[in-house]
């Protein structure tokens, strides 16, 4: 069995790679298809420090049942299955206290533990949730984000009709836009690509506006001068934060949202001005269920998000184009992994 993990920072390499199948509530996937973002590619390059090597990357992952170590009700042999990127650690106060939602030591594939750029992975049956036939894997790679945006979504004040500014216009940015407009709210993408703003409009997003074309005067005539009541800042959207405490009405809330963490610096003197809270969701845990069915309920539409596959040996050097253009600060396009091919 094989794996590509990242030897020292900036490096990423083909490696022998076996997980044994561990106690009754054990199962083993042979993983069909991987997602690796800019967060993976963050984490690869050695942005996060307490990132230790060697490490296989990949947080986003999809496969199907090979083995079972005891039948189970619900999964057995052959099931397609996506698997939670991130696990409670069962040992901190939260945990032992009952809120695992609220575990501050989460166990996270590719960061903390190894990620999903393997042929086989074994894991917990808690940790795997079985996928309907409507939703393929190239859909299903994006559960985490589909999670993430209800994570977003429990911590702002949405009610019919209340807009929400959303700094990013990447693909979690739309699908966080377009769960609010499931939940009928009304989300304003902000980005400075016009290519992103163009993807989100066909998704059925019908505000954008352009990030260096004054967007505070879009976001006033779209609220009647009222500003956004809720504001959501994509962690790796590149854009100035500023922007997000800008269009922001009193007393909004501001949540930065994203599975990797960049230094960001936030504008005190608007934050105090109009008494803004900040908050920071950094994963998805607990919403998986939820999120499977947006995506079968077609509530999220990524068919303009569609990746070209990348087969396995094509992986590395694909993934090395990646690492420079990470390091040379330029924009890093999501790779969709085929690991059957
Ligand atoms: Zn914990």
């Amino acid at each position: 069995m094989i794996g590509w993990h990242v030897p020292e920072f900036g490096k990423i390499e083909k490696t022998p790679h076996h997980e044994p199948l561990e106690g009754l509530d054990s199962v083993k996937i042979k993983l069909t298809h991987a997602l690796i973002t800019e967060d993976d590619v963050s984490l690869i390059c050695g942005e996060d420090k307490s990132v230790k090597t060697p490490f296989i990357p990949g947080r986003f992952g999809v496969g199907q049942i090979s083995e079972v170590a005891q039948e189970s009700a619900f999964l057995k042999k052959g099931d397609r299955v996506f698997i939670s990127a991130v696990e409670p650690c069962g040992r901190c106060s939260s945990c032992e206290g009952g809120k695992p939602d609220n575990c501050y030591n989460f166990n996270v594939a590719g960061k903390t533990v190894n990620g999903f750029l393997k042929d086989f992975a074994t894991t917990n049956l808690s940790n795997v949730f079985a996928l309907p036939k409507n939703v393929k894997d190239e859909d299903a790679v994006y559960i985490e984000y589909v999670a993430l945006a209800l994570s977003v979504i429990d911590k702002l004040n949405v009610k019919k009709s209340t807009h929400v500014a959303i700094i990013g216009g990447n693909v979690f940015g739309s699908i966080l836009a377009q769960v609010l407009i499931y939940y009928q709210a009304v989300p304003i993408i902000i980005d400075d690509d016009s290519e992103s703003l163009k993807h989100a409009k066909k998704s059925g997003i019908y505000y954008t506006a352009a990030s260096n074309s004054r967007p505070e005067k879009e976001v006033s005539s779209i609220t009647g001068g009222r500003m956004a009541s809720n504001v959501v800042y994509v962690a790796r959207s590149g854009l100035n934060t500023d922007l997000a405490y800008k269009l922001a009405a009193h007393n909004a809330p501001i949540v930065f949202a994203g599975f990797s963490y960049p230094n960001l610096r936030i504008p005190m003197n608007i934050a105090m001005a109009k008494q803004l809270d900040t908050f920071c969701i950094n994963n998805g845990y607990g919403n998986y269920l939820s999120a499977i069915n947006l995506l079968a309920n077609k509530a999220v539409d990524l068919s303009s998000y569609s990746l070209k596959k990348t087969s396995m040996p094509d992986l590395v050097e694909a993934i090395e184009k990646q690492i420079v253009k990470f390091n040379k600060k330029e924009h890093v396009d999501n790779l969709l992994i085929d690991l059957l091919g």
